[in-house]
């Protein structure tokens, strides 16, 4: 049983065959004519997130529906575990429903994994505290691609905001340098991780010109145990994208969203051509249908189908 925690549990043959794949479904979202073919029919997948989300839950549950499989959404805060069940006993519960696959998000680093032993059916991480976000980072990778080209290697992108508590980085950093891609991570001292062997730089300025897109990143203040910086108001001022900081460069600008608007991103720029925040959430339906398609029935079905 493959279940997907990180990144990492992903080969590059596996990940180019996922994001042939959803090339494939953009395609087909893209028509009306064409549907893709249900090949979730008769899947029951059940969703359990623990902490808020507006596109991944969404993002997969369309991605469920896309290809005919039915969902079920567990309510956290009615759930068992808020009356003190352990996680492990939610899962192991349903589990015994006989459910597909389990999507789960939850504020712990580790509580995915955790879960892989209690369960028989494909575990898919929606994101587990600061660990990892897989499926946002083969999203922002499907992203890249068709903005710079099928080739990343040697690719300049820069990482700004939060690096430090973000899964979103740690999932990038770790896909995007197994691709080639040369990264430079952009943030006051007390985003930066403590320990990376990647170029950082505190001053945005002096190495917009090398880049070829910025993955922007908010302030993850929920996992702030104490605020360690000024406003959020004088981190805009030396962090905030913005029209004229981007002037009339060649260059890509995303952001997993939610975007905090005018100090990750400026709304000027929100609305420039560069902006590919919407793409990105329209790739990651396409890529959650693969990912579920690679997981629920086998790489070998998902490589003969593509
Ligand atoms: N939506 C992303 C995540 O769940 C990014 C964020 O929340 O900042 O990690």
């Amino acid at each position: 049983m493959r279940h997907l925690i990180q990144t990492s549990d992903l080969s590059i043959d596996e990940i180019e065959q996922i994001l042939r794949k959803a090339t494939l479904f953009l395609n087909t979202l893209d028509s009306s004519a064409k549907r893709p073919t249900q090949t979730l029919a008769h899947t029951n997948i059940i969703t359990i997130f623990f902490e808020n989300s507006t596109r991944t839950l969404s993002s997969f549950e369309c991605a469920v529906k896309n290809l005919g499989g039915s969902i079920t959404r567990l309510d956290v805060s009615r759930s068992s575990t808020s009356k003190g069940e352990t996680i492990s006993d939610t899962a192991a519960n349903l589990n015994a429903m006989s459910p597909h696959a389990i999507i789960i998000r939850h504020q712990s680093s580790g509580a995915p994994v955790h879960l892989t032993k209690s369960v028989s059916c494909p575990i898919i991480n929606g994101g587990d505290g600061a660990h990892a976000h897989p499926t946002q980072a083969l999203l922002d990778l499907l992203t890249l691609k068709q903005c710079l080209g099928q080739n990343l290697a040697g690719k300049r992108v820069g990482i700004i905001g939060d690096i430090k508590t973000s899964r979103v980085a740690n999932s990038n950093i770790e896909l995007l340098c197994r691709y080639g891609v040369d990264l430079t991570l952009i943030a006051p001292p007390h985003f930066l991780p403590t320990h990376t062997s990647l170029p950082c730089t505190h001053d945005v300025r002096e190495v917009i010109d090398s880049l070829d897109a910025i993955i922007s990143l908010r302030t993850q203040t929920e996992r702030h145990s104490k605020q360690n910086y000024g406003s959020l108001r004088d981190y805009a001022h030396d962090f905030c994208l913005t029209r004229q900081l981007v002037g009339d460069r060649d260059i890509i600008i995303m952001h997993p969203g939610p975007v905090h608007h005018n100090i990750d991103i400026e709304d000027e720029l929100l609305k420039d051509p560069r902006c590919k925040v919407l793409d990105q959430v329209r790739n990651g339906v396409a890529v959650r249908m693969a990912v579920l398609e690679f997981f629920i029935l086998g790489s070998e079905y998902h490589g003969q189908a593509s």
